[in-house]
């Protein structure tokens, strides 16, 4: 009986005639990595585990908190009483779900060098970061390494969602400064959970067709939406490979790889404060930053030509015009990490 039931498992999608049992074949033989376990990580991660995938490595820096149960469908209130790292809650959960996919999880902040490791062997990475500097470092993996990687995000309302082919179609790197990629994130603009789900499941099923080896099927297009306002559009990105590019082009040297091009994180000494200096220099639009932290429901804005000051319960945090950051009460550069890119995106 139980032999019986483990050939179904997988029976309607192999039924599926453009799938079939090649697809569930090679899907059992396939090593995603997902980026991230938030609302997105969730999502695409349960999607694939539930599929079959054969191999799921899961990295994330965050616990859950009980701001996550409304949208991160792995999480328990079990998990957020406890602050389980993200990573090895939905390992536990994801282990009980499909105990003959092997999974991996990481509990860590993601760079440069330790997702090189990780993607040496993956056929696949999964974007449900929440930040672009982590999303830049997969991009130059996925060019150093020849593996695809499937963008998203969502804030608000609306998603976006793109498949990044090395060597067919532009890289994330070639967008930049073209695509709106927006800086919103879901900590200052709100999320309703259906534009979380329609972004994964447009992700996972893109997914399922790489890993099947049916790219023919693929999206060839960036898919943006909105479900409250009812818009949906795609573009058209082949013309914006660019030749010069220096993460895809034909002199490639994968930049966003270099220490020097990486957001920094210092402890200040007997400050119990940490600095954060961005990549790249940036000059923020102070007065709008405040106007956007404004609309927070927790902590205190206040405001003077060159810095925004945002008062949480247990930390201050401080925002310079050339994007620098302190935040002050802790001396952990992952938690101070966590709270700058849940303000910067
Ligand atoms: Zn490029």
């Amino acid at each position: 009986m139980k032999e019986h039931n483990r050939k179904s498992r997988y029976s309607r999608q192999e039924r599926f005639s453009p799938f079939g049992t090649d697809g569930q074949r090679k899907l059992g033989g396939s090593h995603v990595i997902v980026v991230g376990a938030g609302a997105l990580g969730s999502a695409i991660a349960e999607t694939l585990v539930r599929a079959g995938v054969g191999w799921v490595t899961i990295a994330d820096r965050d616990y859950v908190e009980w701001s996550n149960l409304q949208r991160q469908q792995l999480y328990t209130e079990e998990d957020a009483m406890k602050h389980l790292p993200k990573a090895e809650a939905a390992r536990s959960r994801l282990a009980a779900v499909n105990s003959e996919v092997k999974i991996d999880a990481y509990v860590m902040d993601v760079r440069a060098q330790e997702l090189e490791e990780l993607a040496r062997d993956c056929d696949l990475m999964m974007d449900a970061a929440d930040n672009f500097d982590t999303r830049l470092i997969m991009n130059d993996i996925s060019q150093k390494l020849k593996v695809p990687w499937i963008y998203g995000g969502c804030v608000g309302s609306s998603g976006m969602t793109y498949t990044f082919i090395p060597g067919h179609t532009p890289c994330l790197h070639c967008l930049l400064g073209t695509v709106p990629l927006g800086v919103d994130t879901c900590d200052t603009s709100g999320i309703l959970p259906p534009a979380v789900q329609m972004v994964a499941a447009h992700q996972s099923m893109e997914a399922m067709k790489l890993l099947a080896g049916q790219r023919d099927n693929l999206r060839s297009t960036l898919l943006s939406f909105d479900l409250w306002r009812n818009e949906c559009y795609e573009m058209k990105l082949d013309h914006a490979k660019k030749d010069d590019c220096p993460s895809c082009g034909v002199q490639a040297v994968y930049p966003f790889l270099w220490s020097a091009n990486r957001t920094k994180s210092e402890v200040l000494c007997g400050r119990d404060t940490v600095q954060i200096r961005p990549a790249r220099k940036m000059n923020l639009d102070l007065k709008q930053l405040a106007h956007r932290l404004n609309g927070l429901s927790e902590g205190q804005i206040s405001v003077n030509p060159f810095i925004v000051i945002l008062q949480l319960k247990l930390h201050r945090i401080v925002f310079f015009a050339d994007g620098r950051v302190l935040v002050h009460g802790t001396s952990d550069t992952m938690e101070a990490r966590s709270l700058y890119y849940q303000y910067m995106g």
